[in-house]
């Protein structure tokens, strides 16, 4: 006879709060969790013959991820140009399906998509829904709204804007609302706003917000007006206030939120998605790569971020997990579980804090399609499950090995687990480079001579 779904039993971590359950049941039933508990207070209606139970001694089971910072469609670009110029959309999006494995494959069952090129990320979200293809649970923005200030105005003035983007362009407040209203018609589920510049690139914009209050209020309002949220990229002081007295529901980085940013957060109810893998995986990678430049100015921003949101965090305003995977210093499958050890490490989160932020806290992005769905143990939530050896509550860096985890479930079933053949890149995909120096002439030994950058 098919059984009708599992009993794990081990220590149970919901998602919550709430300390784990040391002799715990999980029930499953079909798509669903239909009981969650202490061993000793199992309903007699659950009667353990109808069921598989799996005892798993020694062994935490918890939520499936919910990594609330992905761009699915950049396929692991390098730079800027090469994620808005090059590859054609076609192989963009079969790109990205291949890479949406990889990331459930992590332990990722569900899924925020901060900003798309073309609309890739939309065509992902019901490729993996309508069953096609494996992958997270998929919540998804479009390309983001940016003006000249914006991160995402990225190329010189005297080029047209490319259509490849994660972006498009609005000059004027009235373009605005269109500009909303437009993607909610092309089935977005969540509006992203490019609200600041990034510190690195361009300094002398450090403290400047991309729009006015009143043109974030105007986007803030016509999002909510249909039922979407929010979020905005806002690495300055005045773009992380701003973004907060405006209502956004979620703001990406906020490392230079002074204050009177907090007490606008408290007020309005945002949500701050740091996304700190991004900086400390650049400062490593620029370290190992002897020559490279940048790394002080990230480690700035680190520095920066570590006082003011450990602040936030203390005041009490929801701090949420994301990896930023998708550019090349977080290639995806790889760092999606890093976000929750930053998290302990430099902001003073308890590990049990850091997996809330990382399962239950995250759904907040997911309304409406998955928030009251996934990213906590409790009856009626999907079975995304996952099983892993040890104690994350005791030991957040546990949950960085996905290929010792025991099971990952999603929607009560095991996924499969064999990765993905690794692929090669196709010429297309990259900048053309010639050399990465310059071949010079030596005049007294009448020869060639490589200069490397
Ligand atoms: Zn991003």
């Amino acid at each position: 006879m098919a059984n009708k779904g599992y009993i794990l039993k081990g220590k149970v971590l919901d998602g919550t709060l709430n300390q784990p359950i040391e002799d715990g049941l999980v029930v499953t039933e079909g798509p669903h969790i239909s009981w969650v508990g202490s061993a000793a207070d199992l309903p007699a209606q659950f009667k353990a013959e109808e069921y598989e139970v799996i005892d798993l001694p020694g062994r935490s089971i918890m939520p499936g991820l919910v990594d609330a910072h992905t761009h699915i469609s950049f396929g692991e670009s390098r730079s800027e140009e090469e994620n808005a110029l090059y590859t054609p959309v076609e192989f963009r999006a079969i790109k990205a399906i291949y890479n949406a494995n990889k990331v459930l494959q992590a332990g990722v069952t569900s899924a925020f998509d901060a900003a798309t090129t073309y609309a890739v990320a939309q065509a992902v979200r019901d490729a993996i829904d309508s069953g096609m293809y494996p992958g997270p649970r998929y919540t998804v923005s479009g390309k983001q709204i940016t003006n000249h200030q914006g991160l995402e105005d990225a190329f010189p003035s005297e080029m047209q804007f490319p259509p490849g983007q994660a972006a498009v362009l609005v000059k004027t407040k009235e373009d605005l609302v269109e500009a909303v209203r437009l993607q909610v018609k092309d089935g977005v589920d969540a509006i992203k706003v490019s609200g600041s510049n990034d510190n690195l690139i361009t300094p002398d914009m450090a403290d400047v917000s991309a729009f006015t209050l009143e043109e974030l209020k105007i986007i803030a309002d016509e999002t909510h007006r249909l039922g979407k949220i929010c979020s905005i990229h806002a690495r300055s002081r005045v773009s992380s206030r701003d973004a907060a007295l405006a209502g956004f529901d979620n703001i990406y980085h906020a490392s230079y939120i002074d204050d009177e940013g907090i007490e606008a957060c408290l007020k309005s109810g945002s949500v701050i998605t740091p996304t700190l893998t991004l900086l400390v995986n650049l400062i490593e990678a620029n370290q190992a790569n002897a020559g490279a430049s940048g790394s002080s100015a990230f480690q700035r921003e680190v520095t920066a971020a570590q006082e003011n949101l450990r602040k936030a965090h203390e005041a009490g305003v929801p701090i949420i997990a994301g990896s930023e995977s998708g550019w090349s210093p977080v290639p995806y499958g790889q760092w999606h579980a890093r976000e929750m050890e930053i998290f302990v490490k430099l902001l003073g989160m308890t590990p049990l804090q850091a997996i809330h932020s990382n399962t239950l806290a995250a759904t907040r992005l997911l309304a409406p399609r998955y928030r009251d769905k996934v990213g906590k143990l409790e009856p009626g939530r999907y079975a995304d499950i996952l099983v892993v050896p040890g104690d994350p509550s005791k030991d957040i860096t546990l949950l960085q090995r996905p290929s010792r985890f025991d099971y990952i479930l999603q929607g009560g079933r095991p996924i499969n687990r064999t990765p993905p053949e690794p692929r090669r890149r196709m010429w297309y995909e990259r900048t053309k480079t010639f050399l990465s120096g310059l071949y010079v002439y030596d005049e007294e030994k009448s020869q060639g001579h490589f200069l490397p950058e």
